[in-house]
């Protein structure tokens, strides 16, 4: 399954891609992908992975930005075009 996150405070694509890249390696992450510019990290992993993936990404992302509040993407909130 595919799960779509919004970093907020993300601070640089230094980070972005630092965090991408660690996430890349956990052992049940089918892959992941997080774009600086909308902040949107793309998680993809098995379904019965997905909380655990979930939460090691989280706490991934906290070591390496510690003012990153990670939340789902909701619905209603519009694709960024650019
Ligand atoms: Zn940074």
């Amino acid at each position: 399954m595919k799960k779509v996150f919004i970093l907020e405070n993300l601070d640089c694509a230094n980070c972005a891609a630092k965090m991408e890249h660690a996430i890349s390696k956990l052992e049940d992450v089918e892959s992941v992908s997080i774009s600086f510019m909308t902040t949107k990290m793309i998680l993809k992993a098995d379904d019965g992975k997905m909380d655990d993936v979930v939460e090691q990404s989280k706490k991934i992302i906290r070591k390496i930005e510690p003012d990153v509040v990670v939340r789902p993407k909701t619905q209603q909130e519009k694709e960024r075009s650019c």
